[in-house]
């Protein structure tokens, strides 16, 4: 089929590209906020590898990642990850200890099988000076169950460095929930798959409500991704899902804009917090909140993070 050899072709001359898109400083780097739910504080920030490329623009991870899990340039792609967010993360400003943001990295198949992810995540901490509590690793749920035993022996060996472990796209990937006990995980992020259909599917909403009180039984923090409307967030902090990550929040951040985003957050957060859930008990919050993702405050710019509007904040139902 010539379509099959157009593919074949490009992914070859990708991985050409790739080989060489280290040295000329290629790849760069940008940050999702993740929201605090109950009180709309910035929690973190997802670190989002992005590639510059000099003829095709800028690929998303989605167009090599997977390329470079292929030909095993992935692990020094992701030690540059490692180290810049260790560098880059050390910059953001924070009152104490206690709002000091997180940073999420994403760990490859490929890195978690490896000898040297330890090693490169303890060099990471040492040359920035990081605090490892700040640092969370982020390993997908299939990769995790590809050989749980071996991989449980490597989580515990990282958790010993004093970083933290999250599960990624949850929900996607078979999990042994027998397993799930076993490991030491500090967060799980249910996939953007399911939080898309929270109010279109009432499979969904369960599946999503099920998997945060699993979350709440094993003391592990709950991460929604992908939070696009204000109706699934409603949802979400109805069910008491610890943390949100979404466009409703903000798009991925380029470095650059992290400060300015954190200060417009820290601005909001001395006027007020966000009340508890159950503020407004109202039988009709599902409808007017639907009319409420219409109707956009006006003069807002499309790309103003709803989060940090000042309250009254979208009424939620006890
Ligand atoms: P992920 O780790 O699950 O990251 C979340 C992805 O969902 C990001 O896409 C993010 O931009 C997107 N997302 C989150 N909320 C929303 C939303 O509300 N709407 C929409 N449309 N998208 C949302 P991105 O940056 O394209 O990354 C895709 C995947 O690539 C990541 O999924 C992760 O598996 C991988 N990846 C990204 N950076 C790295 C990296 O540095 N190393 C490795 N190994 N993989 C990476
Ligand atoms: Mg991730
Ligand atoms: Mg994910």
């Amino acid at each position: 089929d010539p379509s099959m050899h157009t593919e074949a072709m490009q992914w070859l001359e990708l991985e050409t590209d790739l080989r060489t898109a280290l040295e000329r400083k290629e790849f760069f780097l940008e940050f999702h906020p993740l929201v605090r739910m109950e009180s709309g504080r910035v929690k973190g920030f997802e670190a989002l590898i992005r590639w510059a490329h000099p003829t095709r623009g800028i690929v998303p991870p989605g167009g090599f990642v997977s390329i470079a899990e292929e030909s095993g340039l992935i692990t020094s792609i992701g030690r540059w990850v490692l180290m810049d967010v260790g560098r880059t993360a050390t910059t953001w400003s924070h009152d104490d200890d206690f709002d000091a943001p997180s940073v999420s990295v994403n760990i490859a198949a490929k890195q978690l099988e490896s000898d040297t992810l330890l090693n490169v995540v303890r060099l990471a901490l040492g040359i920035s000076g990081l605090d490892p509590r700040r640092l969370i690793l982020e390993f997908t749920e299939s990769n995790v169950m590809r050989e749980p035993e071996a991989v449980r022996v490597k989580l515990e060996a990282l958790k010993e460095l004093g970083v933290r472990l999250a599960i990624d796209d949850f929900g996607t990937g078979y999990s042994s929930l027998s397993y799930l006990q076993y490991f030491p995980v500090d967060e799980l992020k249910i996939d953007r798959s399911f939080v898309r259909l929270i109010e279109s599917s009432d499979r969904a909403a369960a599946l999503v409500r099920t998997i945060v009180s699993l979350a709440r039984s094993l003391s592990v923090e709950v991460v929604a991704e992908g939070i696009e409307d204000i109706g699934q967030e409603w949802y979400l902090r109805r069910i008491n899902c610890d943390i949100g990550q979404g466009d409703l929040y903000s798009r991925p951040l380029p470095v650059q804009d992290v400060e300015a985003f954190l200060a417009r957050a820290r601005a909001v957060r001395t006027r007020s917090d966000r009340p508890p859930c159950n503020d407004a008990p109202s039988s009709d919050a599902g409808d007017a909140l639907r009319q409420r993702r219409l109707l956009r405050p006006p003069g807002l710019p499309p790309d103003f993070p709803l989060c940090l509007l000042p309250p009254p904040w979208p009424p939620c139902r006890p």
